[in-house]
């Protein structure tokens, strides 16, 4: 990669730090703002079953789990 070109800023999955595709767009769902809003939607639904928890633990903003699962 060419460290000096100027190229758009690329977001990554906060989770698993990959850029979204078209089969796996990030999301922004909750109020988080700047780079690690992104999140794909299964690291999220991962995330949440993982965690345990219903919000962003930055934000305190809840997940509408019925918009993921
Ligand atoms: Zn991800
Ligand atoms: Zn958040």
């Amino acid at each position: 990669m060419d460290r000096g070109a100027w190229r758009a800023v690329v977001y990554i999955c906060r989770v698993c730090r990959s850029e979204g595709t078209p089969e796996k767009p990030l999301y922004h769902p909750c109020v988080c703002t700047g780079s690690i809003k992104f999140i794909h939607q299964e690291c999220l639904v991962q995330w949440l079953k993982h965690s345990r928890k219903e919000y962003c633990e930055l934000c305190k903003h809840r997940f509408l789990k019925l918009c993921w699962l």
